[in-house]
């Protein structure tokens, strides 16, 4: 059975607890991380303790657990369940008090749990084939730089998505582009630029982003950092989203419109092949 991590122990997936009043529970007042394992190892650990550390400090909340520490717990349950590849999901709250709006005052023992997730991400038949998305407003609120457990949207995005007969939901709001219901958003021109949304609070700094983008420029591609809206993508040469679980992923159909030739772009691919090979190199 599933072994995972909550408060100090290691235990199996049906006798880990958490309390009632737990905040994160009743107010989905926490954040969490998810790092891609390759190979038994992570990949770009470092990334997503900074972004923990920047989701953490703008809610408050302090956090004792360091960086090494919370690398020792990824690796033994990597070990422990066995994970060749797959996700560690990781999630931090405010702890357990009395129901009340307020924070509590007190330094309160943070709730933290970590669990793995076996998958097969390389070998994707989703990515081979490109991914039809849809289009909804986007609702959420508007910190969507911190990675909150507040996750109901972006579900009922998905659902919208599923009950159209498509693989996921893009947000838009003002009729541009913000990101994907749960990854960064992108187009390629048809002279060849890479179109991202620019960070702000509007979307979540994608550690998978960071490392795409740094693939784009040291294969010299152009890249912009912009917002863009749905007729642009609609129309450009190729489409992409990234995430820890989506690598890269093609996009093929955004509505009821076809994006560039229907199949997988020569753009998306290349980038998702070295993101691929740098992340196996790099990973820890
Ligand atoms: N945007 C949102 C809203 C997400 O939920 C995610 C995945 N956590 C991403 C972008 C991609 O982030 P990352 O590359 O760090 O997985």
């Amino acid at each position: 059975m599933r072994q995972v991590y909550v408060n100090g122990d290691y235990l199996p997936e049906t006798e880990a607890r958490i309390s009632v009043f737990d905040r994160g529970f009743l107010f989905a007042d926490g954040v969490y991380e998810v790092t891609l394992v390759l190979d038994r190892k992570l990949v770009d650990f470092a990334g997503h303790m900074r972004r923990l550390r920047h989701s953490l400090g703008e809610l408050d909340m302090a956090f004792a657990l360091t960086n090494e520490k919370l690398l020792d717990i990824h690796r033994e349950l990597i070990r422990r369940n066995d994970i060749e590849e797959g996700l560690v999901y990781l999630q931090v709250t405010r702890g357990a008090a009395d129901r009340d709006f307020l924070f509590p005052a007190d330094a309160t023992p943070r709730t933290v749990v970590v669990f793995t997730q076996k998958k097969s991400l390389v070998d994707s038949p989703l990515a081979e084939r490109g991914l039809h998305v849809i289009t909804v407003e986007d609702l959420r609120w508007r910190r969507c730089d911190i990675k909150t457990v507040q996750l109901l949207y972006p579900s009922m995005a998905k659902m919208e998505a599923k009950s159209r007969g498509a693989d996921d939901a893009w947000m838009v709001r003002d009729g541009f582009v913000t990101e994907g219901s749960s990854n960064n958003a992108y187009m390629v021109t048809l002279e060849g630029t890479v179109v991202t949304r620019d960070l702000s609070t509007d979307i979540l700094r994608g550690i998978t982003r960071e490392a795409v983008l740094q693939c784009a420029q040291d294969l010299q591609l152009r890249i912009e950092e912009r917002p863009f809206t749905v007729e642009e993508v609609e129309n450009a040469a190729e489409a992409f989203s990234t995430s820890s679980s989506g690598l890269v992923s093609p996009v093929v159909r955004i509505n009821e419109r076809v994006v560039g030739k229907g199949t997988p772009g020569p753009m998306a691919a290349r980038l998702r092949q070295l993101y691929l090979e740098r992340s196996r190199a790099s990973a820890i």
